[in-house]
């Protein structure tokens, strides 16, 4: 199996990889969406709203702020549901204690009033208790407020998976996608240009005596330069054992860390399962 770096941005990574069966890499991809953790804001308490917002859309809107997670996917634990139910108990001797919740839940504030003229309240006016927890983006805009009209709200994340909600999905863009062959039949080519012009991601080029390939990679198969094509001289097919794995972030955690971690989360559900069946082996089964 060969991997490489295709290309890294702060909030993207492309990677080539051959010899790796085409489902494995679906599998991050998929993990990479639903199962990779992140914080987000989960519960609001709405102290004041007089904005023209109702305060589900406020919650909402808030929900959905991307926050950075590089550290927390570490440092927090994921409440088990029958521990978060307690939460909302109403006897106070059936919650958890105080120092359960520290381990899962951090809290975070937003605060702002208009007084004599209109404002718009951004992501970067949302205050953390956890410096290691905070939006991601400063200019998200969540809510105009007109003279007079002010919001207080405690905010309270944890970390959760896409799985559960979009909210916590890491990655906004998880895509694989197959690797061209393109192959020019030069008996039949007239250098007529038409595939150069078509090409929406301008793979090929046009020289004197052939056309030309400029980045294979680049190719997204779509075959206009087929269609295109008077001649019938141009083809383009996929490889079979060549594949990009392209992963854009929400900005929650590096693109790198997104990747790995969706490949360690596969890994450790493969071992449990290849614990499974080792345990099984020998074992007679009778069926009912
Ligand atoms: S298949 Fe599409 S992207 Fe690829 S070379 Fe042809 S026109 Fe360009
Ligand atoms: S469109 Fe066909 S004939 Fe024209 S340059 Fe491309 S491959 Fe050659």
């Amino acid at each position: 199996m060969n991997v490489s770096l295709r290309r890294i941005a702060d909030n993207a990574i492309e990677i080539l990889i051959q010899g790796l069966p085409l489902p494995i890499i679906n599998a991050i991809r998929r993990y990479a969406l639903a199962k990779v953790p992140t914080m987000a804001v989960d519960e609001v308490a709405i102290i004041a709203n007089t904005s023209a917002l109702f305060d589900e859309i406020l919650a909402h809107r808030l929900a959905m702020i991307p926050l950075y997670s590089e550290v927390a996917i570490r440092k927090y634990a994921e409440p088990p549901p029958e521990v978060c139910a307690k939460c909302t108990a109403s006897e106070a001797e059936e919650k958890p204690p105080a120092e359960v919740c520290k381990k899962c839940f951090v809290h975070l504030y937003l605060e702002a009033e208009a007084v004599d003229r209109e404002i718009v309240v951004y992501s970067g006016d949302i205050k953390s208790e956890d410096p290691d927890v905070y939006p991601v983006y400063n200019n998200i805009p969540i809510v105009i407020l007109a003279p007079g009209q002010k919001i207080l709200l405690e905010l309270r994340a944890r970390l959760g998976r896409g799985l559960e909600h979009a909210k916590w999905s890491p990655a906004t863009v998880a895509v694989s996608r197959y690797v061209a062959t393109i192959e020019v039949d030069k008996k039949r080519c007239n250098l007529c240009g038409k595939c150069v012009e078509v090409c929406p991601r301008k793979v090929l080029e046009l020289s004197n005596t052939e056309i030309k390939v400029r980045d294979i990679y680049e190719c997204i198969l779509c075959k206009q330069c087929i269609n295109a094509c008077p001649n019938k001289a141009i083809d383009v097919v996929p490889k079979s054992d060549e594949y990009i794995l392209y992963i854009e972030s929400s900005g929650a955690l590096k693109p790198a860390t997104i990747v790995r971690e969706a490949a360690n989360i596969l890994i450790s559900e493969l071992e449990e399962l290849l614990r499974k069946v080792v345990e099984w082996r020998g074992r007679k089964v009778t069926a009912q």
